[in-house]
């Protein structure tokens, strides 16, 4: 990884712990894409990006971009959350955020806020697929009816 790339992830999130082991992660929200670690032994995805693969153990692992297409696995309204606010988020409104199971594997799973749907018609199972936000000066990967 070049040293400009990390010095403009470590500026866009200032408020976010990056380490070697998601960094690649964060650069490639920079770039609207959804990066994910797949062993490149036993071709599995795996979340969070760990260094090593929790199915066979192999360190070569690359973070591979997926489509962000998946289903609603489960999902909360929340209410409440962080006492300084966050732009954009409103809890009195109810902010809706999801555990999506992508499509590339059974059972890989990310979470984000749904975007482009009222919070009374989210329902698990419904197709999403991938819609980045603006945040706090980076992109954040959001999810919106497929
Ligand atoms: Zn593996």
């Amino acid at each position: 990884m070049p040293d400009s790339n990390v010095k403009e992830v470590l500026e866009r999130f200032p408020n976010t712990w990056i380490d070697r082991d998601n960094f690649a992660m964060f650069e490639g929200f920079l770039e609207k894409r959804m990066l994910i670690n797949r062993c490149q032994d036993c071709q599995k995805y795996f979340q969070p990006p760990w260094p090593s693969c929790p199915n066979c153990w192999s360190e070569n692992v690359e973070p591979t971009e997926v489509s962000g297409n998946g289903v609603v696995h489960t999902f909360v309204i929340l209410h409440t959350g962080a006492l300084v606010g966050v732009e954009g988020v409103d809890y009195m409104k109810g902010y809706p955020l999801l555990v999506v199971e992508l499509e590339e594997q059974e059972g890989l799973r990310v979470t984000g806020p749904m975007v482009n749907c009222a919070n009374e018609d989210i329902r698990i199972g419904m197709p999403v697929r991938l819609n980045w936000i603006e945040r706090q000066g980076h992109p954040v990967p959001a999810f919106q009816p497929a």
